[in-house]
């Protein structure tokens, strides 16, 4: 079975194409992602902008997906589509095309969470088979979910200030090492000293297991105006990011009983942070290549997963959302089988 995932929650057009084997196994057939550019120019992302260029682009991307896989609409036996968390322009373009196209197919439809694609864009990896612990790190959100059981999402802890990419993105920024930060930052870090710059541990002695990066942030800020050299800034924040992340993530899989976790989103692509993590006795999967940041074929993956729990298809009437928090039972209708 085919199903075709997209995702326009933000400035990317992800459409990706992921196929459910019989026996529940699943392979990314295809996954194709058009970065919007116009952004740059504004040092951030415009939203109406961005609901545009995904009007745009949508069609095309749709096209180099299809031909990823080699197969035609006719071949697709689903479509998922996010509806949430995103910006509301922008998450209704490829919601509203999804549905239109499941319905002119006459194939189920399914509305995606899309911190639940970040997750499933690691099954691409390794079964993902609760329970688990899982880390989601990108550009809005860093937030420790244990997931006793597939679909549900109980929150452990999360950033009570920026998201650990926005942090990249922010350090990258005033140290003058361009944009995306995290790449930036991460290539920058293989020249310089991780110990030049000393970062204090964030919510040092916490017994939660909540993250903090706007005290390294300002760290950064004041250690780059005292005069320290970008590569060495980039390579003692990271270290000082990474080690926060880790930390924490290894206490609450301790507190939690769990043994595997999965690290998902953009700053899961961070090699410092996959070396870290894999130095811990936890099993660790993360997201295949391409599949870090956002994309289509996670929206795929986490309806393949949805599907083979019996999950009931959306409703069209259900809309866009800006805001929606990853919830205990996120998958509460299972259809009769
Ligand atoms: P959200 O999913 O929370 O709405 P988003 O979709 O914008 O946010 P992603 O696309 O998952 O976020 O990730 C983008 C973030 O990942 C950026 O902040 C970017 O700097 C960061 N990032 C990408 N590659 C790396 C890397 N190698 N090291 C660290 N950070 C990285
Ligand atoms: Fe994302």
């Amino acid at each position: 079975r085919l199903i075709l995932g997209i995702d326009t929650s933000c400035d990317d057009t992800g459409v990706g194409i992921v196929e459910l084997k019989p026996g529940g196994g699943v392979q990314v057939r295809a996954n194709r992602v058009w970065s919007q550019t116009v952004h740059a120019q504004y040092g951030g992302v415009m939203p109406e902008l961005a609901s545009r260029e995904h009007v745009e682009r949508i069609d095309g991307i749709l096209g180099e997906a299809l031909g990823e896989a080699g197969v035609t609409l006719r071949d697709l036996d689903a479509v998922a589509a996010t509806s949430g968390p995103g910006l509301v322009g922008a998450l209704l373009v490829g919601l509203m095309y999804g549905k239109g196209l499941a319905q002119a197919l006459d194939v189920p439809f399914f509305a995606s969470h899309h911190l639940e694609g970040h997750i499933y864009a690691a099954a691409s990896e390794a079964e993902l088979s609760a329970p688990y612990l899982a880390l989601v790190v990108s550009g809005g959100h860093t937030h420790l979910f244990d997931v006793p059981q597939a679909g549900h999402y109980v929150l452990m802890g999360a950033t009570r200030d920026d998201a650990a990419g926005e942090a990249f993105d922010k350090v990258a920024r005033l140290a003058g090492l361009g944009y995306p930060g995290g790449p930036a930052i991460s290539e920058a870090a293989t020249r310089g000293d991780p110990g030049a710059v000393p970062f204090k541990e964030p919510l040092k002695g916490q017994t939660g297991f909540d993250f903090s990066f706007s005290g390294l942030k300002t760290a950064a800020l004041l250690a780059h105006r005292a005069g320290a050299a970008p590569d060495d800034l980039a390579a003692s924040f990271q270290r000082a990011a990474v080690q926060t992340l880790v930390k924490t993530t290894v206490r609450a899989a301790q507190a939690a009983g769990r043994q595997t976790v999965v690290v998902s989103g953009g700053v899961a692509a961070n090699r410092a942070l996959r070396e870290a993590f894999g130095a811990t006795s936890l099993r660790v999967v993360f997201p295949g290549q391409g599949l870090n940041t956002d994309n289509g074929a996670m929206i795929a993956l986490a309806a393949a997963a949805a599907i083979e729990a019996g999950r009931a298809p959306s409703p069209l009437g259900e809309g866009a959302v800006a805001y929606a928090p990853l919830a205990h039972g996120q998958w509460p209708a299972a259809s009769p089988k």
